[in-house]
């Protein structure tokens, strides 16, 4: 980290932050300009977190060089990361998950699950806990619908993926999923992520809705910090002033976060863009940009879905979009 100094600073001031800075326990060293004076902290590992000293006089600025992440950094592990899920390599391969936005019924889940597997893709999706903004809203199956995205596994040989709402539902939650989901409104439940931290499972963390990339490589830094290398981002859209679709797709950060991690990203279209029909140009969209693959929910009857059936494909549709891809 770089302190720079106001170009009125006094000699004592310099001298305050360095102390300061010493007493903290780094390494700080003038830095003299010929317009101003910057404070240097040498020799650090990582991350130095001294904001504080912008509140001496004659701080006029601070300037981070190192990145708060570690873990997640390319620059720590140059290599991409590749996440083992029964015999798909996500990292690697280019992998489509799919399925309906929330388990409902055993028939609409079985008839999803052999749908999406005959096409090419290669997990299942399934929320048994859902997190809908309103409670009159179908909250999802629970333990029902674990139990059937398990069947569904059985059926298909699928491994399947689910989303876990709450820290009291791990046990259960790991129990029946392959990958366990942390979605947009949990990205900075620090709680939970540490929680699945401390398991083995792979981790599908999407980004939450208003979170910068440093933010969302920040909570992956939580799973990874706890001991958990098995992390998929996933990019859903933000919030912006654009009222025309859900959300906004944020395909740059693709191509920025492959740069930046070497962990899998995934982008999911559907709530990227909360309309059907654009779920198959932003999904090519988002395999021409670098993505390692796709979440893309598929309803058999999206007219009849009890969530976000707007945003859905049905089979064929699905089956369509698998083939040009
Ligand atoms: C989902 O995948 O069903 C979901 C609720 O997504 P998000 O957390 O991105 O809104
Ligand atoms: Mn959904």
């Amino acid at each position: 980290m770089l302190v720079v100094m106001k170009h009125s600073a006094t000699d004592i001031q310099i001298i305050e932050v360095v102390d300061r800075l010493r007493q903290m326990g780094f390494r700080a060293e003038r830095l003299p300009g010929s317009e101003r004076t910057a404070i240097g902290i040498m020799g650090n590992v990582g991350y130095v977190d001294a904001d504080a000293v912008a509140q001496y006089p004659g701080v006029k600025e601070l300037i981070h060089v190192t990145k708060p992440y570690k873990l997640v950094s390319r620059e720590f592990h140059p290599e991409n990361t590749v996440i083992l899920v029964g015999n798909v390599r996500i990292g690697e391969d280019f992998v489509v998950i799919a399925g309906p936005c929330a388990v409902e019924s055993e028939a609409q889940l079985m008839e999803a699950a052999e749908g999406v597997k005959k096409a090419g893709a290669r997990l299942l999706r399934g929320g048994a806990f859902k997190p809908r903004t309103g409670p009159y809203s179908f909250q999802g199956l629970g333990l029902e619908g674990l139990k059937l995205l398990a069947k569904a596994r059985d059926l298909t040989g699928l491994p399947v993926v689910t989303e876990l709402l709450s820290e009291s539902d791990l046990e259960m939650v790991a129990e029946y999923a392959d990958v366990i989901q942390i979605g947009a409104r949990n990205m900075q439940n620090f709680e939970l992520l540490k929680a699945v931290g401390k398991t083995q499972k792979p981790i599908l963390l999407k980004r939450g809705m208003s979170a910068r990339l440093e933010e969302f490589l920040l909570a992956a830094e939580y799973i990874l910090n706890e001991g958990n290398p098995n992390v998929i981002l996933c990019e859903r859209g933000i919030r912006t002033f654009e009222t025309a679709t859900r959300n906004t797709l944020d395909l740059n950060i693709v191509p920025l976060i492959k740069e930046l991690s070497h962990l899998p990203i995934l982008v999911d279209p559907s709530h990227g863009t909360g309309i059907y029909s654009l779920v198959a140009p932003l999904s090519k969209a988002a395999k021409a940009v670098g993505a390692d693959g796709l979440m893309i929910e598929v309803h058999p009857h999206p007219e009849e879905a009890l969530s976000d059936g707007n945003q859905s494909l049905n089979l064929e549709n699905f089956t369509q979009l698998m083939n040009e891809l």
